[in-house]
C-alpha cells in the first residue's frame, strides 16, 4: 500500500523508508517461525515428492555503486523502495569492480542490474560495465542512477554498447515502474520501445550539439576574462602554510547547515524553512527534520560524529592557464601547479572565456597573489550506519549518512568564513548571523571543487591532498579520486572580487593536448578522466 501511495505522490520518501523499517523489523521477528514452517514443508514434500513453492518476490535486482565511487545514499534508498515493493534486492555495496558485479549477477540469477555513482569518473566505469555485459552475453536489463548520470549520457554513451534495455532512472520514485515494466513479458516491449525511441532522439540532439563549433584553444586564450590587476585589490592572508582543525563538533557546525540540500537528499524539493508549509509534504518534512535533529543531538552527545579538516594559503600566480603555487614568499621555487581548463564555447562572441587561472594574478604582473585550499571530512557515519543496518533500521542508517554529508558541507562553509577573515575580507557582523547569506554564497571569494564544472578534472585532488597533507588527517582518495569518507569536501580558495563559478563545458582536442602536456600525462589518460567534457570522440 505504501509503495502504491508513493507511486501516486500521496506518500513521500521518508515515510516509505520508515514503513519499510517497520516491515523489515516485523519480518525479522517472524522469519524464524517462517523458516521452521518451510523446513517442515520441505520435509513433507520430500516424503510425498511434491514441489516446494519458490520465493514469491517479484524479481531479483542487483545493486552496486561502481568501482572508485563511495557514494551510496541514493542507491540505498532505491534498495529500500524496491524491497518495499516486494522485489528481492542484492546490494553489493560501494566500490564494486565490474567483474564482481557481473559474477554476482550470474550467481544470484539477478533479473536486473542497477548501477549507481555520483562522481564523473563513474560515468566511464558504467560504460565499461555495460561493455562487459555485452562481452559476457548477459541479458539482464541495466538501470543507471546517481547524481552525475543523466538520460543524455545513458543514451549517448551507455545504451549503444549493450543490446539489452539500458534505462536511466532519475530518482527513487521512478524505479518501481521501470523495474515492474522491464520484468513483465508484455510491458517490457512497450517500455523498451519508448526508451529506445527517446534515446535515439537524445543521440540526435547530441549529434547536433557537437556539430556546433568551438573556439580554437589559442583564440579562447586570447579572449580570456582579463582582470585589470591592481595591487590594492589583492589581499594578503594572515598566514601561509596549513592549519589543522581537529575534533570539530556537530554543535560547531549546526549554524552553517544548508537544510535545503538535506531535504533534497530525501527527495523533498523546496527551500528550507518554507518547505514546512508545503501543502503536500510539509508535515513529512517537519517529521523528517525532527528525526534529524534528534539524531544530531545523539551524534553530538555521544561524540559519534566528529569532523577534521585542514586549510591553508600559499603564494601563487597564474602562468597561462596554470596556477603556480610557490614554496615561499620569494616566489622562486614551484611547490606545485594546478593546470586549469578554459571555456571554448562560442555562444556569444562578445563574451570572454573563463578559466579559474584568470582569477589569479599572472607572474608577469609582479603582484604577490595567493590561493588557498581546504579539505574537510565528517568521521563516524559509516560505523553508525552499520549499527543501524544491523538493527534492520535503514531509515536511520540513511539519515546518519545524509547528516554526515551536511556536516561536511557545513564545515566547508564555516572554514571558508574563517578563510575570508584570514584573507582580510571578513564577513560583517550582520552577515555573520545571516545564514541565508552563507547559503547563497554572496561573499567575496569562491571555493571551486575539483570535479565540478569550473575544474572538472578529479585527478587534481591528488595534488591538492599533497599540499594540504589531507591524508595525514585520515582523508583519502579512491582510484577514481572520490574522497573517503564519503562525507568530505575539498577545493581551492580564490579571493579576487571578480571570482565566480562557471562551467568549462565542452573542450576540443587542441586544448586536451595542451592540457596533457602541461600535466605531463598522455592525451589518452586525460581523455579518460575528462570524457564527459570532450567535444569529440577520441576514437575518431
Ligand atoms: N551549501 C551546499 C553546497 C552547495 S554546492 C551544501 O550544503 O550542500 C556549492 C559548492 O559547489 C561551491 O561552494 C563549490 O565548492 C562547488 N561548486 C559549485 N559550482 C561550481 C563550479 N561551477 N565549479 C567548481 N565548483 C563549484
Amino acid at each position: 500500500v505504501v509503495g502504491d501511495l508513493f507511486g501516486i505522490g500521496k506518500m513521500f520518501l521518508p515515510q516509505v523508508v520508515k514503513s519499510a523499517r517497520a516491515m523489515k523489523k516485523a519480518v525479522a521477528v517472524l522469519t524464524p517461525y517462517m523458516e521452521a514452517e518451510k523446513a517442515a514443508a520441505r520435509a513433507d514434500a520430500e516424503a510425498t515428492g511434491a514441489e516446494v513453492a519458490a520465493s514469491n518476490a517479484q524479481g531479483k535486482v542487483l545493486l552496486a555503486t561502481v568501482k572508485g565511487d563511495v557514494h551510496d545514499i541514493g542507491k540505498n534508498i532505491v534498495g529500500v523502495v524496491l524491497g518495499c515493493n516486494n522485489y528481492e534486492v542484492v546490494d553489493l555495496g560501494v566500490m564494486v569492480a565490474a567483474d564482481k558485479i557481473l559474477d554476482a549477477a550470474e550467481q544470484e540469477g539477478a533479473d536486473l542490474i542497477g548501477l549507481s555513482g555520483l562522481i564523473t569518473p563513474s560515468l566511464d566505469e558504467m560504460v565499461y560495465v555495460a561493455k562487459e555485459m555485452k562481452r559476457r552475453g548477459m541479458t539482464q536489463p541495466l538501470l543507471i542512477g546517481g547524481a552525475t548520470t543523466s538520460k543524455q549520457h545513458t543514451a549517448v554513451k551507455i545504451a549503444p554498447v549493450f543490446d539489452e534495455p539500458v534505462a536511466h532512472i532519475k530518482d527513487a520514485s521512478r524505479v518501481v515502474n521501470a523495474v515492474s515494466d522491464l520484468l513483465d513479458e508484455d510491458r517490457k516491449k512497450t517500455f523498451d520501445d519508448a526508451n529506445r525511441k527517446l534515446q535515439e532522439e537524445l543521440r540526435e540532439l547530441h549529434r547536433q550539439k557537437i556539430e556546433h563549433p568551438l573556439l580554437p584553444y589559442t583564440k579562447a586564450r586570447e579572449k580570456r576574462f582579463a582582470i585589470d590587476w591592481q595591487a590594492e585589490q589583492i589581499s594578503t592572508p594572515a598566514f601561509t602554510g596549513t592549519r589543522v582543525l581537529e575534533d570539530v563538533q556537530v554543535d560547531d557546525l549546526l549554524p552553517f547547515f544548508d537544510w535545503t540540500f538535506f531535504f533534497a537528499a530525501w527527495e523533498l524539493k523546496g527551500k528550507y524553512p518554507k518547505i514546512f508549509e508545503h501543502p503536500d509534504y510539509g508535515p513529512a518534512a517537519r517529521e523528517l527534520h525532527e528525526n534529524a535533529t534528534a539524531m544530531l543531538r545523539r551524534m553530538q552527545d555521544e561524540r559519534r560524529l566528529t569532523a577534521r579538516g585542514v586549510y591553508g594559503f600559499w603564494p601563487a600566480n597564474s602562468d597561462g592557464d596554470d596556477i603556480v603555487v610557490w614554496t615561499d614568499a620569494t616566489r622562486s621555487t614551484e611547490r606545485c601547479r594546478f593546470p586549469m581548463l578554459r571555456q571554448q564555447r562560442t555562444s556569444d562572441p562578445n563574451k570572454p572565456t573563463y578559466s579559474l587561472a584568470d582569477f589569479v594574478a599572472p607572474i608577469d604582473s609582479g603582484l604577490e597573489d595567493h590561493i588557498g585550499a581546504f579539505a574537510v571530512s565528517a568521521f563516524g557515519a559509516e560505523d553508525l550506519a552499520a549499527e543501524f543496518e544491523a538493527e534492520n533500521d535503514d531509515y536511520n542508517a540513511i539519515m546518519a549518512k545524509a547528516l554526515a554529508d551536511r556536516c561536511a558541507e557545513a564545515f566547508a562553509e564555516k572554514l571558508h568564513q574563517q578563510a575570508r577573515a584570514d584573507w582580510g575580507f571578513p564577513d560583517t557582523a550582520e552577515h555573520a548571523d545571516d545564514s541565508d547569506y552563507l547559503v547563497r554564497e554572496q561573499y567575496r571569494s569562491i571555493r571551486p571543487a575539483f570535479g565540478y564544472p569550473a575544474c572538472p578534472d578529479h585527478t587534481e585532488k591528488g595534488t591538492l591532498f599533497d599540499v594540504l597533507g589531507a591524508r595525514e588527517l585520515g582523508i583519502g582518495l579512491t582510484e577514481h579520486f572520490a574522497m573517503t569518507p564519503a562525507a568530505s569536501v575539498s577545493g581551492i580558495y580564490l579571493g579576487h572580487e571578480a571570482t565566480r563559478y562557471f562551467s568549462v563545458g565542452r573542450i576540443d582536442r587542441d586544448q586536451v593536448e595542451d592540457y596533457a602536456r602541461r600535466k605531463g600525462q598522455s592525451t589518452r589518460e586525460v581523455e579518460r578522466w575528462l570524457a564527459p567534457n570532450l567535444a569529440y570522440d577520441p576514437a575518431d
